[in-house]
């Protein structure tokens, strides 16, 4: 009798966010053994295509974008050694406001139960010990980030298989400084959607982050990662830290834990905890 592998699933909003939020620990679980689903919501089309041309400008083909993330997180999942990529391909909506957050086959005009219901199927099927997904507000306020987090939230009211959820978060202490280094590549947060003096709002205060997962040792891999999306124009910031740099500061990933049914005691240094 072959025992079942424990299982990570991190449901994510857009091709590359599954290295900037998680990538760490899609390396290092599946290093250590874990299968690895990545869930991507989105297809991606209102990235920046080839050129770093922006969605609604001349040139801007949103479905040759989308053909070109596909094939990017394909290569990311590669690097990041994810062991069952699943789409949902629900058109991408684009920054809250945009014109793409009403039409009918975006993720944001999805009914929450109708794609929470093909969630679900996934979950089934590969029966998650631990899924990770964003806090109710997206982290940062993306649309596509806000629904993928009742479109998990909901899946696992459904199906009560995980045992065990977590939202990705940052802690403040963290992020004072974030805002600072990425200003220093010359990261545009006003063109990101993100306002100036966010970063240090964002996330939560130190003493209340549940999980704190070194995944220094995997920098490499989250690096080779978000280096396939070199298109989007935020990557190519983070990308020109090197692979030093980008680990010391996105090497330690961190969330809270929301649903739980081992009992481990917090904070914790393992999304596994209690389960092996
Ligand atoms: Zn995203």
């Amino acid at each position: 009798m072959t025992e079942r592998s424990l299982t990570l699933m991190a449901v994510h909003a857009h091709p590359d966010d599954e290295a900037t939020s998680s990538g760490g620990v899609l390396a290092r679980y599946a290093a250590e053994g874990i299968t690895t689903v990545l869930v991507t919501c989105t297809d991606g089309r209102c990235g920046d295509g080839p050129g770093g041309v922006k969605p609604g400008d001349p040139g801007h083909d949103p479905l040759a974008v989308a053909a070109m993330r596909r094939a990017e997180l394909e290569a990311s999942c590669a690097a990041l050694k994810v062991t069952h990529l699943e789409l949902l391909e629900y058109a991408d909506s684009g920054m809250m406001g945009w014109p793409t957050n009403d039409a009918p086959d975006s993720f944001w005009s999805t009914p929450v139960d109708e794609a929470a219901k093909r969630l679900a199927e996934l979950i089934r099927r590969y029966e998650p010990d631990v899924v990770v997904t964003y806090d109710e507000n997206g982290f940062y306020g993306h649309p596509d980030h806000i629904q993928a987090h009742r479109v998990t939230m909901a899946a696992v009211a459904l199906t009560d298989i995980p045992a065990k959820v977590y939202w990705t978060t940052a802690p403040h202490s963290a992020m004072a400084d974030f805002g600072k280094v990425l200003r220093e590549f010359g990261v545009d947060w006003e063109e990101a959607g993100i306002e100036e003096d966010a970063p240090a709002q964002l996330g939560l205060p130190d003493e209340e982050i549940s999980t704190w997962v070194d995944t220094r040792a995997y920098g490499a891999q989250k690096y080779d990662a978000l280096a396939a999306h070199a298109s989007q124009s935020e990557n190519i910031m983070f990308l020109r830290m090197g692979k030093e740099r980008f680990t010391e500061l996105m090497g330690i990933e961190t969330f809270l834990r929301v649903r739980d049914r081992t009992g481990a005691a917090l904070p914790e240094d393992d999304l596994f905890a209690g389960l092996r």
